[in-house]
């Protein structure tokens, strides 16, 4: 039976990434995808890159923060070795924030300075009666990207199973030998699981991960350079692409392994983006989606080993997985070839879920 250093169950942003840094430090690695790699969360997410602290939990903002501050090199690198464009923008994102987000963030306030006025930066809103901050963050196109990783992946000599489901990690001696599937084995000293929603499906260790639906619609035809800012409102957000579409989202419901779309909410979705920006009254629908982030009981992430020597765990990544992608990879790279995190992740240690 072939051997490999690392077996990664999951092929969306998170296993595709984390496969490429476990290359760079010379491993051999296999991602075992149940189906089409880079199609569940990753492919339905919006890719606002925001480490804001307002939206972001503090056990969290060290880590979005380094990851923020990693995008470039991570975008640079994927793009130069798949040859895809994965539309990083750093235009900045135009932030309407309520009477309680001012109150929740000693500093920011009211008049926090917007480099011109909101209606230089974006003519095509309407007036909205609520403070604007600017933010500078970044957005990313997360298919792009994710397609971008695939191909990287395999560049460097990554292996990708898909179409193939893990249904157990298998143990020798209490130690990880490898991972079964309905139709057969693989075989490594080590796995990590990166199963995103489906995460906690997985024995021996039942991680508490839930599927959390987010639903999304994209906006197209009105004029490419409508909007140049991410805009995030209280209802809603809308995030331009630099190829002229407008994505609108998106709700967060706890409603299981549901990944349909509701006509009424896409269209309440669609009006709160018209009352927004007038102009998208005449834009095309062009699609409307749901995926599921990855919940865990604290919203925080799960990363690090398990009890299991071999098994290790990268999931729980919710509403950030997209930004926390670089660090995630890194990190999660350094713990399973046996290193010192350069970040603590102490936080997010599987532990606190296993008694
Ligand atoms: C609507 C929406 C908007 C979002 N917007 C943003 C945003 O703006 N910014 C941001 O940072 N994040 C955003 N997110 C969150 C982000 O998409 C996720 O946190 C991230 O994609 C998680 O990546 P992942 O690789 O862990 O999960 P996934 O992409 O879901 O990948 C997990 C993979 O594991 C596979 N798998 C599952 N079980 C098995 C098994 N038994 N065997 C083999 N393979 C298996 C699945 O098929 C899947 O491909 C959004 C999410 C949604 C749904």
């Amino acid at each position: 039976m072939q051997t490999w250093d690392v077996i990664i169950v999951g092929g969306g942003i998170i296993g595709l990434s984390l496969s490429i840094a476990l290359r760079k430090r010379s491993a051999t690695v296999l991602v075992v995808e149940r189906g089409e790699p880079g199609r569940e969360a990753s492919h339905a997410a919006a890719g606002m890159l925001a480490d804001f602290p307002l939206e972001t939990p503090s056990a969290l903002q060290p880590l979005a923060a380094a990851s923020a501050h990693m995008y470039p090199e991570l975008v640079h690198e994927l793009q130069d070795e798949s040859g895809m464009n994965v539309d990083l923008r750093d235009q900045g994102t135009i932030f309407f924030a309520t009477p309680e987000q001012l109150q929740q963030c000693p500093g920011l306030t009211a008049d926090s300075p917007l480099p011109s006025s909101l209606s230089e930066l974006e003519p095509a809103l309407s007036h909205i009666k609520l403070p604007a901050i600017y933010l500078k963050e970044r957005s990313v196109d997360p298919r792009a990207l994710t397609s971008a990783a695939l191909k990287a992946a395999r560049h460097r000599g990554v292996d990708i199973a898909s179409g193939t489901a893990v249904t157990e990690v298998l143990l020798a001696n209490g130690s990880v030998a490898g991972v079964g599937t309905s139709r057969t084995s693989y075989s490594a000293a080590a796995v990590v699981n990166c199963a995103g929603a489906w995460a906690g499906q997985l024995p021996p260790h039942q991680f508490p991960t839930r599927p959390v639906k987010g639903q999304m619609l994209s906006l197209v035809g009105a004029s490419r350079d409508l909007l140049r800012h991410v805009i995030r409102a209280p209802e809603i957000y809308l995030v331009p692409r630099s190829d002229g579409r407008i994505l609108v989202g998106a709700t967060v419901e706890e409603a299981g392994y549901d990944k349909r779309t509701d006509a009424a909410t896409i269209q309440h979705m669609r009006q709160a983006a018209i009352h927004l920006v007038p102009a998208l009254a005449q834009a095309r629908m062009l699609e409307a989606w749901a995926g599921l982030r990855p919940g865990s009981p604290d919203n925080l992430p799960i990363l690090g080993a398990t009890r299991t020597t071999g098994y290790f765990v990268a999931t729980g990544h919710f509403r950030d997985g997209i930004l926390l992608t670089p660090v995630t990879a890194h990190v999660m790279a350094q713990i399973v070839t046996g290193g010192k995190p350069e970040y603590d992740v102490s936080p997010f240690s599987p532990a606190r879920f296993q008694n």
